[in-house]
């Protein structure tokens, strides 16, 4: 459902590479979670996901399409595939709840039929059938959670992508955003949950991915937060035991090369971007912003 291929992507010709040699399989109706500590980038890779930056170096691919050579045109189409949830929530302050998730439905056409049959139908999954009505002020943070989650799935996506969702919400509430969140997969949505939030792994055990600067240096099934495996500073010529996932397949001037002649082969379109997103002159990949840039979340604006 969702692939990478050795993708490495940098923000800026100053900075490290926020995904560094990131390879990865997510077949279709998983739940897994990303995670590492802050800054280890995990919102860099849902984006990707979305289509937000075209990458220079590595593929993606998801629900079988290679992301790079899905047209500007249809960013936002392909974006209808994959519902998002935010920490903060991003509901439209001035629409009630029903009008937030219907506004998703709205905005694909959808007719008020559909929308009335299906919004209803969403509240009821999270458990907010009795709050339609109300205004996003005038909910907790974590029925604005619900809402947000329910507008994210109302159009039914293969895919849901959701960035610290948990990350303002208190243990208990977390832990109903959680079932949630397990019964959207159960019915069969691919989720993957980007969190540093230990108790809420530790109490799913479902995959995880965990990145350290920009690295995968863990995937392992039904795991916990922290590794059972320990992992040690790996010693001069100690093998993959060390620190398994770390090791770099080839010769780090060899990589660079490789990743150097990528980015020239397919640079990013200099003209579209903004001053910050640049060719690095040394070397490593830059995040081009895609033509189309808004978010699923601008769409609905
Ligand atoms: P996480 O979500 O795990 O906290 P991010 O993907 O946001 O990590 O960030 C990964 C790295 O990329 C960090 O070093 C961060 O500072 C950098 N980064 C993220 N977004 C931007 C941006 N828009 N511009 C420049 N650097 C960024
Ligand atoms: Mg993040």
């Amino acid at each position: 459902m969702i692939r990478f291929e050795n993708v490495s992507i940098a923000y800026d010709r100053k900075s490290k590479p926020a995904l560094d040699d990131v390879s990865l399989d997510v077949q279709r109706g998983e739940f897994v979670f990303l995670v590492g500590s802050s800054g280890s980038g995990k919102s860099t890779l849902l984006r990707l996901v979305l289509r937000e930056y075209k990458t220079p170096h590595g593929q993606i691919y998801v629900a079988g399409q290679n992301v790079a050579t899905v047209p500007s045109w249809r960013v936002p189409k392909f974006r209808r595939g994959i519902g998002v949830v935010f920490q903060d929530f991003r509901l439209i302050q001035t629409k009630t709840v029903f009008a937030n998730v219907a506004y998703a439905m709205a905005v694909l056409g959808k007719s008020r039929a559909a929308i009335r049959s299906e919004v209803p139908r969403v509240l009821e999954l999270v458990g907010l059938a009795d709050k339609g009505h109300r205004k996003p002020t005038e909910l907790s943070g974590g029925e604005q959670q619900r809402v947000a989650i329910a507008r994210a799935i109302v159009n039914q996506p293969g895919i849901l992508l959701a960035d610290e969702p948990t990350g303002n919400l208190d243990p208990t509430t977390s832990a109903g955003i959680m079932e949630i969140l397990d019964k959207i997969n159960q019915n069969g949505t691919t989720v993957v949950m980007a969190t540093h939030d230990e108790d809420i792994v530790n109490s799913m055990r479902k995959r995880v991915i965990e990145l350290r600067h920009g690295k995968v240096i863990r995937d392992e099934p039904a795991a916990q937060y922290t590794s059972m495996i320990p992992i040690v500073a790996p010693a001069a010529g100690q093998g993959a035991a060390v620190e398994p996932s770390v090791q770099d397949d080839a010769e780090p001037q060899t990589r660079r090369q490789r990743i150097v002649s990528a980015a020239q082969a397919s640079g990013p379109d200099e003209e579209s971007m903004p001053p910050r997103l640049v060719r690095r002159r040394d070397s490593l990949p830059v995040a081009a912003v895609a033509e189309t840039e808004t978010s699923m979340i601008e769409d609905l604006k």
